[in-house]
Order: structure tokens, then sequence, then C-alpha cells
């Protein structure tokens, strides 16, 4: 029987509306509703699109959103100045510095200088220690890591007890949602292998799990003998194969794949994410959902 398809446009959809709901009645109890400022240095063509998706939705559900747009001069002292400001002002309740940025800026230091309680990207190192400390200490969970867990909960996936192997060991999505799935809760409570370029034998490894993450970034790189029969495979992968025209613009867009054959390996697993349509929806509305989160938190 072909897997399930995981949705992530409905699912996001859905958290969407509980989120909207929230900060409804957020500006009818206490007249305040979420603060977002989105950082852009300069006119990457990717960057703008992540940023004006982010901005669209912030405004969808109501909250107060402040766009700075950079010149892709700023020098890092004037960068560093903003993100101060923006720590400083009380209507803001979270900050996104869009990446990559220039070369003559370090991206470390501007991460660095976002204050922990507005990081709702959760890359400040006080929030990596907070996520691996677990429990009530987490306040911002990365967003694409948690799309990923919020994906499989909603699925109807069981994790409690779960062989879980991650592919890819990056800090914005390996490391962190291997750390969330081992955690002692009802959402985690998994036994995470995650591997990488040095392992030895990847397809072993991939063959014994029940829940497969990939994120590597190659291309059809998990082939569906990898796939244990009924494992739920979420695939992170976003690869530009090629262009075609859109019969809707009538212009070039990029042909996108992910890092598992969806095609045939829809044949052995149990439920599986399209790309597009998985877990990209999901990274957006998670960083909604941390805004609001750290909006509540200062009341
Ligand atoms: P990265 O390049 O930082 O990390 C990739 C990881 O995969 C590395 O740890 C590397 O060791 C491992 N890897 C690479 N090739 C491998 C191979 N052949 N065998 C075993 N391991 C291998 O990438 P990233 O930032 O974690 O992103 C991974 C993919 O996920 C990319 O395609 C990226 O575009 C996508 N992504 C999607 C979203 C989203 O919202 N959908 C968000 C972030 C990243």
């Amino acid at each position: 029987m072909p897997a399930t398809i995981i949705d992530g446009v409905a699912v996001s959809r859905s958290i969407l509306a509980e989120l909207k709901a929230e900060v409804d009645a957020l500006r009818s109890s206490h007249g305040v509703v979420p603060g977002l400022v989105t950082i852009l240095v300069g006119e990457n063509p990717a960057s703008v699109s992540y940023v004006t998706r982010k901005i669209k939705t912030a405004l969808e559900l109501g909250f107060h959103e402040v766009q700075e747009n950079c010149d892709p001069d700023i020098s890092e002292a004037d960068l560093l100045a903003l993100v101060r400001r923006c720590n400083e002002d009380p209507s803001i309740h979270g900050i996104l510095v869009q990446l990559p940025l220039p070369d003559h800026i370090d991206e470390q230091k501007v991460i660095y200088a976002i204050d922990p309680d507005k990081d709702v990207d959760g890359f400040h190192p006080v929030n990596v220690g907070r996520l691996v400390l677990g429990g009530d200490e987490v306040r911002f969970p990365p967003c694409t890591p948690a799309g990923i867990q919020e994906l499989i909960i909603r699925s109807g996936v069981e994790l409690n007890g779960a062989e879980v192997v991650v592919v890819g060991r990056s800090n914005i999505v390996g490391k962190p949602i291997a750390n969330m799935l081992l955690q002692k809760n009802a959402r985690a409570n998994a036994t995470v292998t995650v591997v990488h370029t040095r392992t030895r034998d990847l397809a072993a490894h991939c063959r014994r799990a029940d829940i497969l993450i990939v994120a590597a970034g190659v291309a059809g790189l998990v082939k569906p003998e990898w796939i244990r029969p009924g494992c739920c495979v979420i695939d992170v992968g976003v690869n530009r194969v090629g262009e075609k025209i859109s019969s809707r613009t009538g212009k070039p867009v990029a042909i996108l794949r992910g890092d598992v054959d969806f095609e045939a390996a829809r044949e052995i697993a149990g439920s599986i994410t399209p790309v597009p349509g998985g877990v990209g929806p999901m990274t957006i509305t998670m960083l909604m959902k941390n805004t609001l989160a750290s909006c509540k938190a200062r009341l």
C-alpha cells in the first residue's frame, strides 16, 4: 500500500489558525500583539523570498511587523547597533536576522548580540543550551526541527520508544532535532542515532529506523532499499535540480527535489513528506509560534 503523504501545507494551515485565535485573544484581553522584526541585509533573491513569506504570514496573523531592510554594505557596527535597538524595544518580541549575511559581517557576532529572550530562531548559544537541557528550560526550539516534531506528532506517528535515525549533523537541523527527540517527555522519548558523512554503513542505520529524518542536502541520497517497510520518512532536503516554466506565471521556476527518492520510497514507507510541501511550510509557522510564545512570556 502506498505511503500516507504528510501534507505540511495542511498541517501548517491548521497551526496558523490556532495561532491566529491566540493572537486575537491576546489583543482583546491585554491590548498586545506579538511584535516581529525581520532584518534583511542586501537583496539575495532567496533571502528576499524567505523574508517576504515571513512578513506576509506575520501580517496575516495580526502581528506588529517591522521590516528592517539594510544596505548590502551596512557596517557590522551599524548592524549590531540595530540589533541592540530591537533588543531594547518593548514592542518587539522576536528578532529575525535573515542568514546568510554578507562576508564582511561576522554572522556569529550578530547572532550572539540578539537578546536570547527575543531569539525566535533559537540559534543563540543560550537557547541551544536550553534545548539540550530540555523540559521547562526550552524557550525557542529552532523552527525547522520544531516543524519536523510537530509533523510527526500530528500525523499520529508514535515517537515514544521509536528508533529515530537522523541523516545530517548540522546546527540548524540534525543536531537540534536529535536533541529534541531524545528528551524525556511525551512528545519525544525516542532512541536517536545521528549519521553523517563519516558514518561507516549509512544504509544499515537507515534500515533500522521507525522514523527516518533526512537533512543532508543531497538529492536522492536515500534509496528505497534503505527504508524499512512502514517507516515514517521526513525529507528535509531542498535541492534545486533544474528549472521549468511555471504554467501559472509563464516564468522560469526551480525544480526542487528532496534527499529521498520520493516516488520509489512512497511504495515502501508508511508515511512520507513530499518536497516541496512537507517540512518547508512548517518552518515559518514555527517562527510565528515562537514569536507568540515570546510575547506571552513578557506579559
Ligand atoms: P548542512 O550542509 O549544514 O548539513 C548537511 C549534513 O548532512 C552534514 O552534517 C553532513 O555531514 C551530512 N551529509 C551530507 N552529505 C551526506 C552524505 N552523502 N552522507 C551522509 N551525510 C551527509 O545542511 P542543513 O542546513 O542541515 O540542510 C540540509 C538540507 O535541508 C538542505 O537541502 C537544506 O536546503 C534543507 N533545509 C530545509 C529547510 C526547510 O525549511 N525545509 C530548513 C533547513 C534546511
